[in-house]
């Protein structure tokens, strides 16, 4: 299975969020607001990108990516697979220096 998916899935395990797959498609509770509101209802959606190169992960309840991967001791690193990785890090100092005209 995909790295980047295996991590995400055995961090909602370890937290108890319930992950199960539905032709593909894992639903899981949501890290951010499970514990206040709609306690027991998956709202958490996660799976893999088409091509394969990273995992989609977003909460129907509208809650922030960045607040769910937080909850979870991710960052948004963790979601790409390795070569996707390094392909960003090319892209995001090409953006830098542009800035930096
Ligand atoms: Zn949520």
């Amino acid at each position: 299975m995909n790295p980047p998916l295996v991590l995400v899935l055995n961090r909602l395990k370890a937290k108890r969020l319930y992950p199960q797959e539905v032709d593909g498609t894992w639903m899981a509770l949501c890290p951010n607001h499970y514990d206040r509101h709609h306690r027991g209802r998956p709202t958490l959606v996660v799976r893999l990108s088409e091509d394969g190169s990273h995992v989609h992960i977003f909460c129907t309840k509208g809650c922030h990516t960045t607040l769910i991967l937080t909850r979870l001791g991710l960052d948004w690193d963790a979601l790409y697979t390795k070569c996707w990785r390094l392909k960003w890090k090319e892209v995001f100092s090409h953006i830098r220096k542009s800035h930096n005209k």
